[in-house]
């Protein structure tokens, strides 16, 4: 096992409906541990810039839209596989098929508006990381 760090948004679905709370007790509950958290309203440079992988697909300005549409609150998590654990506490894409007692089948109002985003990869958390957060604003 390794003690990991993973980045985390919860996005704008769940900060209008006053959700933010309730995600950190489903991250806080299933064993990880909240280093760093901030509470933004993503520009469309910056929303378009985290999502550049998926400029190709057809829901890419859809998404862009979204996610400057009200405040975001991003995060680092702390724990033991963190990358991998996160993906699990948060569910499948798609809150359809996410599973029971995931953030996404509890809280997500549809597969865009999914109230979570996580870190898929090391190397993504370690970029999404140093995207959003200095390393004086981590505190293990
Ligand atoms: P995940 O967030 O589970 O890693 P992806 O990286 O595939 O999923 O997609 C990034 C985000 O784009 C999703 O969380 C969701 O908000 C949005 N998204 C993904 N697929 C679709 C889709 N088919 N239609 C609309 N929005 C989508
Ligand atoms: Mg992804």
């Amino acid at each position: 096992m390794a003690l990991e760090r993973t980045f985390s948004i919860i996005k704008p679905d769940a900060t209008r409906r006053n959700l933010t709370g309730k995600v950190n007790t489903l991250l806080e509950a299933g064993g990880l541990r909240i280093v760093a958290q901030k509470r933004i309203h993503m520009s469309r440079a910056q929303a378009e810039a985290f999502y550049g992988v998926h400029k190709e697909r057809p829901f890419f300005k859809s998404l862009c839209d979204f996610m400057t549409s009200g405040p975001v609150v991003v995060q680092v998590l702390e724990g033991e596989n963190a990358i991998a654990r996160n993906r699990e506490i948060m569910g499948a894409t798609n809150p359809a098929n996410a599973a029971e007692g995931t953030i996404r089948k509890t809280l997500a109002e549809s597969i865009e508006a999914n109230s979570v985003h996580g870190s898929d990869s090391a190397e993504n958390a370690a970029i999404e990381i140093a995207y959003f957060f200095a390393g004086t604003e981590l505190v293990g």
